[in-house]
């Protein structure tokens, strides 16, 4: 029994339960230890001595909605002593808004609450300010939280550290970067470890290697520690801008790592397609006697699956129930599916599919559609599209990919029933695009767009580069063109992908330059792969490009994935 509940036999037993001052001591027991525990009986305990205070008071409703602030269950809860606080005419204060705020944030309600705060008259409060502002960023209105935080007249570290996490969340990491920018130029405000995660977060987004780089210096500089949260976003951010070997060092240099710590940098090493040294790190890991969760595992199988390590995979998908007592979820089965589709074991793949204890979702038929196509299978690939059809109808990579497989085997009557079908769902397909980065500017690029103001020159470059690049063997791969999602019809369509045309933006304009970084929205398609590795080692460049699933690094006529992706 908690000391609350024995403080409250005891004035049971003594008679004094209906006494008003112990009444109000107890319940600020009740709410002490509803903060410290984070358990939601205790919540009720101190609901049912709140129900016996005779008129409570602003004090008294604080505690009762900062006791039900702690726990999502409860949420409506706190949200509803709040209103009845109102309705009763007790007069909220300026501690009753950050936990009623919070509940909101997570509940996703914000315009009634800033209405109501205007009208008492509470917005002043800076910190009150500061949650409405989180409240809004979590909701997702993102240009109200902006509005208010511009028009606080005091803003202090929280304020400035929410309205970037706002911007972070939401998908804006430039403005992001850019309100980091002012608030150092405020006098007297330093940024915190809280701060400086979010704009690792947001340049981790943008892929960008040399703001990274930046970043770690301002960190090094301003004397932060490199803490387990703040080193453990700098190994992610790494793996994100392509550069993994920065993740390694900065793992190095940490004095303490966690489990998620040792996860970024699994996951870093197996999306790069460095497999082999992600499994060498997950068994240095088992050694220190942590545990691997289900977040690592899955990392630990992608690394088997990127660089095709089949039994190594088999092996940890085994010790997930033998040694770790686990049950596989289902990203664990994908992965497995992967593994095996990559491999071209398409009936092992298959079979393992058909003996899962779970249900195969869509996403899991959906590798296997791809493994197929991939490895000429159109038989099987129709078979599995069958399924997919069943619990995911209008997918459009599906359609792409099936229609793109028929068109490389040169079977047009098949494309054209999937194109048929395509435009009778009204299914669109998404357009691909390139992004380019070079000291810290972006340059995109959308297949076959001619919005670019090089446009013209560009293109007649890519086409000298293709003709120069034909000579040691490259071919334009009308056939074989397997990969989702772009449309391949044509040499000429193919000729003018994204992640070509920045390919001979770059060359045209930054030759001196050793490596070139792309981010694509899209996979890569194999005669994209192709053309890369040749120019890789034509023009002795490094060309290292995130596609949707993973990095490849293309090097001397080479690609880190080895063909496998
Ligand atoms: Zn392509
Ligand atoms: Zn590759």
């Amino acid at each position: 029994m908690n000391n609350a509940r024995k403080f409250h036999a005891r004035l049971v037993k003594v008679g004094l339960d209906a006494d008003p001052l112990f009444l109000r001591r107890l319940f600020g027991l009740c709410c002490r230890e509803c903060a410290a525990a984070g358990d939601s009986t205790i919540a009720s305990h101190a609901r049912d001595v709140f129900e016996l205070i005779p008129s409570p008071d602003t004090f008294n409703y604080n505690g009762i909605i900062k006791s039900h602030s702690h726990y999502p269950s409860s949420a409506s809860q706190a949200l509803s002593f709040f209103s009845r606080m109102i309705s009763n005419g007790v007069r909220p204060d300026h501690y009753t808004f950050p936990s009623v705020l919070k509940v909101c944030a997570r509940a996703h309600l914000g315009y009634e609450l800033h209405a109501l705060i205007l009208k008492i008259g509470f917005c002043d409060f800076v910190y009150v300010c500061n949650a409405l502002v989180n409240v809004y960023g979590c909701c997702g209105y993102v240009e109200s939280a902006l509005k208010l935080f511009d028009e606080m007249p005091d803003k202090d570290l929280v304020s400035w550290s929410t309205i970037i996490s706002c911007f972070v969340n939401n998908g804006f990491w430039t403005e992001a970067l850019q309100c980091f920018q002012q608030m150092q130029l405020v006098e007297n405000l330093k940024p915190d470890e809280v701060t400086m995660l979010s704009v690792v977060v947001a340049i981790s987004s943008l892929g960008s290697l040399e703001l990274g780089k930046w970043v770690e210096g301002y960190i090094r500089r301003n004397g932060f520690k490199l803490s387990v949260p703040l080193g453990t976003a700098l190994i992610d951010m790494y793996s994100r801008c392509g550069s993994v070997d920065e993740s390694i060092k900065v793992f190095d240099e940490m004095s303490q790592r966690n489990i998620a710590t040792w996860t970024a940098l699994i996951n870093g090493l197996a999306v790069h397609g460095r497999g082999k040294e992600a499994l060498k790190v997950f068994y240095e890991m088992k050694k220190t006697g942590l545990r691997p969760d289900h977040v690592m595992l899955r990392a630990v199988l992608v690394g088997c699956s990127h660089s095709g390590l089949v039994d190594d995979g088999w092996k940890v998908w085994n010790s997930i129930r033998d040694d770790y007592n686990m049950e596989p979820m289902l990203e664990h089965y994908g992965c497995m599916v992967d593994l095996l589709g990559r491999a071209g074991s398409l009936h092992e793949a298959l079979d393992f599919v058909s003996k899962m204890p779970v249900r195969p979702n869509a996403v899991i038929w959906r590798i296997l559609l791809g493994a197929c196509v991939t490895h000429n299978r159109l038989d099987l690939a129709e078979k599995v599209k069958g399924r997919i059809q069943e619990l995911d109808p209008d997918h459009e990579g599906d359609y792409v990919l099936l229609s793109n497989a028929y068109g490389g085997l040169g079977q047009w009557n098949e494309k054209a029933n999937v194109r048929t079908l395509m435009r009778d769902k009204r299914i669109s397909k998404d357009p691909g695009y390139s992004v380019l980065i070079v000291d810290q500017e972006f340059h995109k690029f959308v297949s076959g767009d001619d919005s670019h103001p090089l446009s013209k020159e560009i293109k007649e470059f890519l086409v000298s580069i293709i003709d120069s690049v034909r000579a040691d063997g490259y071919s334009l791969g009308t056939t074989n063109v397997f990969h989702d999602i772009e449309e391949e019809e044509k040499e000429n369509s193919i000729s003018l992908h994204s992640e070509k045309l920045a390919v001979a933006f770059w060359l045209l304009s930054f030759r001196n330059r050793k490596t070139m970084r792309i981010m694509k929205n899209l996979r890569i398609c194999h005669d994209c792969h192709c053309f890369m590795k040749h120019v890789s080692c034509k023009f002795g460049v490094e060309i290292i490009i995130r596609d949707r699933n993973r990095f490849h690094h293309f090097k001397e006529g080479a690609c880190s994935c080895k063909d496998y992706w």
